[in-house]
């Protein structure tokens, strides 16, 4: 594998996903070390970040040595920036140093980072994955309670509504739980409520998911067939303008809840089993098309080609569908 000229922040993110089923795991980390030293790097930033996953790629394969001169590198790389990327890169020198007998050494690296667990997210992950490689995880457990404890003093209500609300705090409940069933401790109130929290996020996420079939999208040709075939089932729309409208809309209002990534699913006549005008039908055929990577993605710019395939500009298309 040859790693071309200038590797962006997102080269550097598709490296990570795939690294490590690589034929050759080892020569990737080289190849980004050498993309460092040699000012390959799309932005200079991500140097702390390549050097990071290069160490993190030698972790997994056990070459600790070679591990750990990438790591020092990239906190290096990172001086004095105070971040959670920063944190996880200190926290995966720690790993390392772990794994090499330098218990503390590594301990060293971790103390100053405590503070980490009630700023970041992921910082309860990082932290408690190095601890619990070093043998450390009831020490693990009392950093997260310590951060349970002091999180919730900061709140108003002790029972967040849901896991949303919850933030930071669900993240440490969260790693806190998982920490304390590996290591067999029973149940307290922070784990009961860590699975409440759990429960509620699995059940907004099925609800999220059951929305889905708002977003299947039938381009003007199959729409047409679907009226005259299933003249009752008026779910997608009565008309091709009433489906793209209500497309539009509901896009406009999941981008406005915060919804990233969106994206309508093209689906086709043939494709559909059963009777449209049943919801069970339009959620099933959903289902299979979200699981489909066939997706037009949404917005298009204002000047581009409308999401809806009639060929006119966005801003003159659907654009003002949803304020109609
Ligand atoms: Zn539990
Ligand atoms: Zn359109």
């Amino acid at each position: 594998m040859s790693l071309k000229t200038d590797l962006t922040s997102a080269d550097l993110n598709e490296i990570r996903r795939s690294a490590l089923g690589a034929a050759d795991p080892l020569g990737v980390a080289a190849e980004l070390a050498d993309a460092v030293d040699a000012g390959r790097l799309a932005d200079q930033a991500d140097a702390g970040y390549a050097l990071a996953l290069a160490a993190e790629i030698a972790e997994s394969r056990a070459k600790f040595d070679a591990a750990l001169r990438y790591v020092d590198r990239a906190v290096e790389a990172y001086g004095t920036r105070d971040d959670s990327e920063t944190g996880a890169a200190r926290a995966l020198r720690a790993r390392i140093l772990f794994q090499t007998g330098h218990d503390d050494e590594a301990m060293a690296e971790l103390e100053p980072l405590r503070p980490l667990l009630t700023r970041y997210p992921d910082a309860s992950a990082y932290l408690s994955s190095a601890l619990d490689i070093g043998k450390r995880a009831r020490l693990a457990e009392q950093w997260l309670t310590e951060a349970v404890q002091s999180t919730l003093a900061e709140r108003d209500s002790a029972e967040p509504a849901n896991a949303e609300d919850a933030g930071q705090l669900f993240f440490l409940l969260q790693q806190r739980h998982r920490i304390r069933h590996a290591i067999g401790l029973p149940h307290d109130n922070h784990d009961n409520l860590a699975e409440r929290l759990e429960t509620r996020l699995a059940n907004a996420t099925a609800a999220e998911a059951a929305t889905e079939h708002e977003l299947v999208f039938f381009p003007q040709a199959e729409f047409e067939r679907l009226r005259a075939k299933w003249p009752a089932a008026t779910a997608y729309g009565e008309s091709f303008d009433e489906h793209r409208a209500h497309l539009e809309t509901e896009l406009v209002r999941l981008a406005g809840a915060g919804r990233v990534g969106l994206a309508v699913l093209p689906g086709a006549l043939d494709g559909l089993t059963g009777d449209p005008a049943e919801a069970k039908t339009r959620a099933a055929y959903a289902r299979q098309l979200a699981a489909s990577s066939r997706r037009i993605s949404w917005p298009p710019e204002r000047n581009a080609a409308c999401w809806c395939g009639s060929g006119n500009k966005y801003k003159k298309c659907c654009l003002p569908r949803s304020r109609g």
